[in-house]
């Protein structure tokens, strides 16, 4: 079997990375960067982020597993005192997957320009200047307006992360959804918005148009863009899913309960 390891590249991380390749080559593994079966992340979530969009190109041909080297990641679930049992698992066991829900966005511009991306985490949209004005559509309907700071939208897995600062609920990754939460929303007598989270099943669509001719600083996972002559951002559950193999239960609400209440 084809593997690849992506390390942090800190000297903790590059160790382990270099001990896994060496137990996977004993086990008659083949190190492989071009189209590797698994994606052993060793660092944090930021590096499982990045072993993601690094081949989120073959998604359906690639699982994912993260060990980290910090603290106690949501997707970076492994620790290095671990390291043993789950190379000898890789070896020893077929992988069996889980499959979790990815958000995707299409960014249309004036002048034709289209692009799409795909987030394991969310899409958060902002300006470069002032406040962020944007007209909200559900299923090509006019919502509302929003005026604010700016606007996220996660995945069920990402939930945990950027959207839970803002308020936003813990969705399980067996639901295929996608949720927008309100960063700093102003509401007074004259600008009004829903001020709750909203939770899209799939096949609905939010879109989010600019009012304002202004740049647009738009994150996808851990990448930042800057987009300029914005028409509409379009967002919903994306087709593909990014599977993750899974060596041994570690179900969801207890990776919660580690991470943010302590066991
Ligand atoms: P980073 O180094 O700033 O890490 C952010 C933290 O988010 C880390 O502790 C990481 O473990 C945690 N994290 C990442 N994904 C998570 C998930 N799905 N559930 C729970 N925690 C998670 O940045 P990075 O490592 O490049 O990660 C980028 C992510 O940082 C973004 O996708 C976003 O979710 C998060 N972020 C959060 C805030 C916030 O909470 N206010 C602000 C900016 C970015």
């Amino acid at each position: 079997m084809k593997f690849f390891i992506l390390s942090r590249g800190d000297d903790t991380s590059n160790l382990i990375q270099q001990k896994i390749l060496s137990y996977l080559a004993d086990f008659g593994f083949t190190l492989n960067q071009e189209d590797p079966a698994i994606v052993i992340s060793v660092g944090g979530d930021g590096t499982l982020l990045e072993a993601f969009h690094r081949y989120q190109h073959r998604l359906d041909q690639t699982a994912f597993v993260g060990l980290h080297t910090g603290h106690l990641g949501f997707y970076a679930d492994w620790r290095p005192d671990e390291l043993e049992k789950l190379v000898i698992s890789i070896a020893k066991t077929p992988i069996e997957t889980v499959d979790y829900p990815l958000l995707e966005i299409l960014i249309d511009h004036h002048d034709q320009k289209k692009e799409r991306f795909l987030a394991l985490n969310e899409c958060t949209v902002k300006t470069t200047e002032g406040s962020l004005v944007m007209n909200i559509e559900i299923n090509q309907e006019h919502f509302e307006t929003f005026r604010g700071d700016g606007l996220c939208i996660s995945t069920p897995s990402g939930s945990t992360a950027y959207n839970k600062s803002l308020g936003g609920a813990i969705i399980h990754p067996s639901l295929a959804a996608i949720q927008l939460t309100e960063m700093a929303s102003i509401n007074n007598r004259v600008f009004r918005t829903i001020g709750s989270p909203l939770i899209f099943p799939q096949h609905h669509q939010c879109m989010l148009k600019p009012i304002n001719d202004v740049d647009y600083q738009i994150t996808v996972d851990h990448l930042t863009l800057i987009e300029k002559n914005v028409e509409k951002i379009t967002l919903h559950v994306a087709k593909e899913k990014v599977r993750f193999a899974r060596y041994r239960a570690f179900p969801f609400w207890n990776r919660v309960r580690d991470s943010f209440i302590g066991n």
